[in-house]
């Protein structure tokens, strides 16, 4: 039986989608008829508060009313969708997450360099879709299996999409090595994702079984139950509490973990702990169980980890060092809590790299 929940150190939604998530939300309280470009986040309770508020997820730009606002999802677009929201009078606010705007960045500058550029991504994900607005001669290669279709060339450039794990990056880097006479590499994962990888990690190696919450179509959440099979602790993914319903799922453990995604906000964590609790704990656990699951999310945020979604206080962001482009950093470290974590994420980032293979 469970007697004990631990969630993940660094929790919550990342600022790229929680700015997404507020511009949104400011939009519809200013009474403006509010739609996304696409579901802003792959959250369905997310997504049904947003629908409670009058915001509604739109799939091309054709549905929407003229006059009416769009919000550009933290994913971003090509130029091209900005163009047509113009053409089509549409109040465009962007919520491309900063880091975003630093790769689309990046990635002007290496064409304008004159590069071949290798982008590691997943074919038509909003990221990547946008980005190729950028480079629309990238050559987006995923898994392992694609590489063989990258040329040789004499100078080539590598960057990828923000939440590719970095074990895949730093492959595919040294993979390239051999493809081309001068190889320019960016490295463009996102240390918000790479953090939450190392404490998930960190997790899966304390606990006997771990509950990874986020959309099934999250990419990076996928990624966190894939990093949990490696540390070799059972897991399962759900996207929301109700999705427990087996209580023998849990097996002999008496140690359960509970990690999220970027995309997954901390209420939903605190009610898979209350529900594993509720369902699979000792009767002691279980009679005490949403008192144990807040205290189980208390000790996990810690002020660096803590998002909006905690009201009062500021969530994470990269620092200059790590981001993309100092510029769009600065920019958007402003309106952050910063943290001095640099050193002590850069050798968990290697502690979980060394899991990940
Ligand atoms: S995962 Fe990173 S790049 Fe993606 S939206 Fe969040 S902060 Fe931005």
């Amino acid at each position: 039986m469970v007697q004990e929940i631990r969630i993940a150190k660094r929790t919550g939604f990342c600022y790229g989608v929680r700015e997404a998530v507020d511009k949104a939300k400011e939009s519809a309280d200013a009474g403006k008829r509010t739609q996304t470009l696409g579901q802003v986040v792959h959250n369905a309770g997310v997504i049904a508060d947003l629908g409670a508020r009058g915001i509604v997820s739109i799939a091309e730009l054709t549905e929407a009313a003229a006059g009416s606002t769009v919000v550009i999802r933290a994913h971003g677009v090509t130029p091209a969708v900005r163009s047509a929201a113009a053409e089509r009078d549409l109040e465009m606010i962007d919520g491309t997450c900063s880091w975003v705007i630093g790769e689309q960045k990046q990635l002007q500058g290496l064409v304008e360099e004159g590069y071949t550029i290798v982008l590691l991504g997943t074919p038509n994900h909003p990221e990547v879709v946008g980005l190729l607005g950028f480079a629309p001669d990238a050559i987006v290669v995923d898994d392992e299996s694609d590489w063989d279709r990258i040329p040789r060339r004499k100078r080539m450039a590598l960057i990828t999409q923000s939440t590719q794990p970095p074990w895949k990056f730093e492959r595919l880097a040294a993979f390239m090595v051999s493809r081309a006479h001068e190889l320019k590499i960016i490295n463009s994962v996102c240390p918000v994702t790479i953090r939450r990888q190392e404490d998930t990690v960190e997790l899966a190696r304390a606990v006997e079984f771990i509950v990874v919450v986020g959309g099934r179509q999250s990419a990076n959440t996928k990624e966190l139950t894939r990093l949990c099979e490696i540390v070799g602790t059972p897991a399962i993914q759900v996207e929301r509490a109700g999705d427990l319903t087996d209580a023998s799922v849990f097996g002999a453990a008496r140690v359960v973990g509970v990690t999220g995604g970027t995309s997954t906000p901390i209420e939903d964590l605190e009610a898979v702990a209350e529900r594993i609790l509720t369902m699979a704990g000792t009767s002691d656990a279980a009679a005490h169980a949403h008192a144990l699951a807040v205290a189980a999310l208390g000790a996990a945020v810690t002020p660096a980890g803590r998002t909006t979604s905690l009201p009062g206080v500021q969530s994470a962001a990269p620092t200059d060092a790590q981001a993309p482009t100092g510029a769009a950093h600065r920019a958007h470290a402003g309106s952050h809590a910063r943290r001095g974590t640099g050193r002590a994420a850069a050798s968990a980032a290697s502690a979980a790299s060394t899991a990940a293979r």
